[in-house]
């Protein structure tokens, strides 16, 4: 198993929702918009991250690379 890099997506979707990518994902946000949460080998360690640098928001995965967090 490998490590992947994780990214948050700060612009957020018109659901509210801000979203998790592996770097590579066809739906990555623009380079602008894309904050680097760390190499993790779990989707939900890149979750906790990214909750715990804006524990305001709604965040979740991006469905296409991140399924296992989805919770859509
Ligand atoms: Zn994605």
């Amino acid at each position: 198993m490998e490590a992947k890099d994780y990214y948050l997506n700060l612009h957020e979707q018109p659901e509210g929702e801000h979203e998790i990518h592996i770097k590579g994902c066809l739906y990555f946000p623009a380079a602008e918009n894309a904050e680097y949460l760390g190499r993790y080998f779990y989707a939900v360690n890149a979750l906790a991250e990214a909750k715990r640098r804006y524990p305001s928001w709604n965040i979740n995965g991006c469905c296409h690379c991140c399924d296992e967090i989805d919770t859509d």
